[in-house]
């Protein structure tokens, strides 16, 4: 089949198209040969360098990552084809998540949109717009669309990453409503509830990638709990039904105040227990309560990423070892250890020999329950290894 005549071409190096022969979506700067004319965010028509097309893809003229591939074939309508990628993730999720009215409907390259994500918060929808050519305004029409036609929400949110915008050199934008005027709401995961507020929280509200991690780390959940950087409380409202004690820790206090609020939501499910939130550095209070010799059944470890780039990868994997070491000597014999490193630099095996390295200096011995990754609404294309970043390790203290 012809390239449709009218896109602009994007010619790329044989390296650029050695990554796309390997299922990868994304080609670098780099490995641009020639893009004369080409206006910022347009849909193009890629080639080898001897002009072989090799498919459709959006453009960006300021990312480190030039090409991000829509299609090995030509592309006559975005816009259609826009709708008809939002209807299958939304039929993808329908087959994949149960137990919540919240979930990740668009997770970007892994639902083949490149730089745009929708999160569901019951009748909220959150949106996230990274890329030049989803922020063009005849895209973001076509995606309010397609979503409202589908999901019916109450209101359509847009959470701005200002960093985001100056890296693809978008003018500045305000967090807001795009669509509606409900902004808050509450939703449930697992049976526990949880409030949404549309413009406030970090990221896109909740961290819905731990959904399924939070359930699963449920089923081990026993004695004293402690959730260590807890945010709105994700770990500990889902092990406390199973616990006789628990404790939250953030440091901060925003989230804390949330966290005591879906605590308020789940009074039913709690059975008058009461949960302990503490605002403090988590690095310090474990290494006091180490001091301290306050011993836990069950403890959680969800950091902020610590490796941001690849360069950071020693550093984080000593930040993480700190932390698991000491956790480790805060475990009761039979204690859970629940993981968790959202860095994608940091891979499986990264963590896991990192984990094992806590467990010797600790002196302890470690089973391993489960691995786990994020939940099956951020799906993972296997030839795209960034679509993967999430490490949940459930372990117990033989
Ligand atoms: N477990 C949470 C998500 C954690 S996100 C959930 O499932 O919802 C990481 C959290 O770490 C954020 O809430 C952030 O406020 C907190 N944080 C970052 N640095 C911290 C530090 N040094 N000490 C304590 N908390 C920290």
């Amino acid at each position: 089949m012809p390239q449709a005549p009218s896109l602009p071409t994007v010619k790329i190096s044989p390296r650029g198209a050695d990554r796309l022969k390997d299922g990868h979506v994304w080609v670098y700067r780099s490995d641009i040969v020639s893009t004369e004319g080409i206006l910022p965010g347009s849909l193009v028509r890629v080639t080898d360098h001897r002009g072989k097309p090799l498919g459709t893809a959006l453009y960006s003229s300021s990312s480190q990552i030039a090409i991000r591939m829509l299609s090995h074939d030509p592309v006559a309508d975005f816009s259609a084809l826009l709708r008809q990628r939002i209807g299958d993730a939304i039929a993808y999720r329908a087959r994949m998540v149960q137990n919540t009215d919240a979930h990740r409907v668009v997770f970007s390259e892994a639902d083949f949109l490149p730089g745009l994500i929708v999160d569901r918060y019951n009748d909220i929808l959150s949106l996230q717009i990274l890329t030049q050519a989803m922020d063009t305004e005849p895209v973001r029409l076509a995606i309010l669309a397609e979503l409202t036609a589908r999901l019916h929400p109450a209101a359509i949110a847009e959470r701005v990453d200002p960093r985001v915008r100056e890296l693809e050199t978008l003018a500045p934008r305000e967090s807001g409503l795009l669509q509606g005027e409900k902004t808050s709401t509450t939703f449930t995961m697992n049976g526990v509830q949880f409030r949404y507020e549309a413009l406030e929280g970090q990221k896109t509200g909740a961290f819905l990638d731990q959904r399924e991690n939070y359930a699963a780390a449920a089923q081990y959940a026993h004695g004293e709990a402690l959730d260590v950087f807890c945010y709105q409380g994700g770990f500990a409202l889902h092990l406390a039904p199973h616990c006789s004690q628990i404790t939250g820790v953030d440091s901060s206090r925003p989230a804390l105040e949330v966290a005591d609020q879906n605590a308020a939501l789940n009074q039913t499910l709690l059975k008058g227990k009461e949960i302990e939130w503490i605002e403090a550095n988590a690095f310090d209070l474990l290494k006091d309560y180490a001091t301290a010799n306050r011993r836990y059944d069950i403890i959680v470890l969800d950091p902020p990423p610590f490796a941001k780039t690849k360069r950071d990868l020693d550093a984080a994997l000593r930040g993480y070892k700190e932390l698991n070491l000491r956790a480790l000597k805060m475990l009761r014999p039979g204690g859970i250890l629940v993981t968790c490193s959202c860095s994608y630099h940091v891979s499986q095996s990264n963590f896991l020999e990192m984990l094992a390295s806590a467990a010797i200096d600790a002196h302890r011995t470690l089973r391993l329950i489960e691995v786990r990754g994020q939940a099956k609404d951020h799906p993972i294309l296997l030839n795209v290894p960034e679509t993967s970043y999430l490490k949940c390790v459930i372990a117990s203290l033989s």
